[in-house]
């Protein structure tokens, strides 16, 4: 199979490039580089730098490479500041699939897995089925949710198949660390938290213990970014093989609060923690019912949190050394 992974030189694109190329395909990286890092860049993927707001970036990969499937992650994906620049969100979320599709549909191909997220289901909390109310929060979760509307109608019109999957928390490195999430900005609990116990930052501020949960701070579904990347994997060689397209959430069917999360972390080296007032926008509790992806694509998690905390240390370590 021959992937063009647009988006491949970031975080979670750069992780499924890795699983691509162990699961011995073909792979071909489309990124602007705008968050992403030619040092993510698998060295055995072929990379075309370009912008997919650009329809003549894109059609020169098309021009040259013939391509079964392509995978998307060249998103924005930072909440508030799709709050403050929503016509940037909408650029580059929105138009940049549009242009990417219309493409696609020029040079017939028809298979794409599209990177969603958890954010289109909004304010709901408990535990998120692909079939719950979709009504997003902010423009980052609206833009995603108008994406997988458009690639529904593509598909509807043009003949097109997807998987589209929906990511609730992922985190970690993949384990030769060679990759891992490099921001420098970060603001994510394990990689903040992370920070904490290698002298990156004074303390963790957990952001409320007032939640209707067992000890008061938020529950959220953290998954792997290896196992995420691996799915997409699945889903790849399943509409290969001419399967039709669904909507799969991405997470691990349970879930831990801040408290449990600051604890692993607190067991590989102590962390100082203070409790904060909440954050807007923070639903108590979100957890990903993953029984679809788990039946469709045969697709079974195995990494634990712990391992998670672990292989993102590891890599911040790592990185941090220069
Ligand atoms: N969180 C926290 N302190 C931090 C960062 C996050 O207490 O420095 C909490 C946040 O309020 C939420 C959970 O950790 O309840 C996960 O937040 P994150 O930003 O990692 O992901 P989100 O669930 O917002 O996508």
């Amino acid at each position: 199979m021959r992937v063009l992974v647009v988006g491949g030189a970031g975080y979670i694109g750069s992780h499924t490039v890795y699983e691509l190329i162990k699961d011995h395909q073909e792979v071909i990286i489309l990124d602007n580089l705008s968050s992403g890092y030619m040092e993510l860049v698998h060295p055995e993927a072929k990379f075309y730098k370009g912008d997919i707001r650009n329809k003549e970036d894109i059609a020169s990969v098309f021009k040259q490479e013939k391509i079964d499937v392509v995978m998307h992650f060249a998103a924005k994906i930072v909440v508030p500041e799709s709050v403050k620049e929503p016509l940037e969100y909408y650029h580059n979320n929105v138009e940049g699939v549009r242009t990417l599709l219309e493409v696609m549909n020029e040079y017939n191909v028809k298979k794409l897995v599209f990177s969603s997220t958890a954010a289109v289901y909004g304010e709901a909390s408990g535990v998120c089925k692909e079939t719950d109310i979709t009504m997003p929060i902010n423009p980052y979760g609206e833009t995603k949710l108008a994406t997988e509307k458009m690639i529904q109608w593509v598909a509807n019109a043009h003949g097109f198949n997807y998987v589209i999957f929906r990511y609730f928390n992922v985190a970690g490195a993949d384990q030769s660390l060679k990759i891992g999430l490099m921001k420098d900005q970060l603001t994510h609990l394990i990689p903040v938290a992370i920070q904490g116990i290698i002298g990156l930052r004074d303390h963790l501020t957990i952001y409320g213990n007032d939640y209707p949960t067992k000890d008061g701070t938020c529950i959220r579904d953290y998954i792997h970014v290896s196992d995420l990347a691996y799915a997409h994997v699945l889903g790849a060689r399943y509409l290969n093989g001419g399967g039709k397209s669904e909507i799969m959430n991405l997470g691990s069917n349970s879930g831990y609060t801040v408290l449990e999360v600051a604890q692993a972390v607190n067991e590989i080296a102590p962390l100082k923690y203070i409790i904060g007032p909440r954050r807007d926008g923070d639903p108590a509790e979100l957890i990903a019912s993953n029984d679809k992806a788990r039946n469709i694509l045969k697709w079974i998690p195995k990494y634990t949190l712990k391992d998670i905390v672990l292989s993102d240390y590891n890599y911040r370590k790592k990185i941090s050394n220069r």
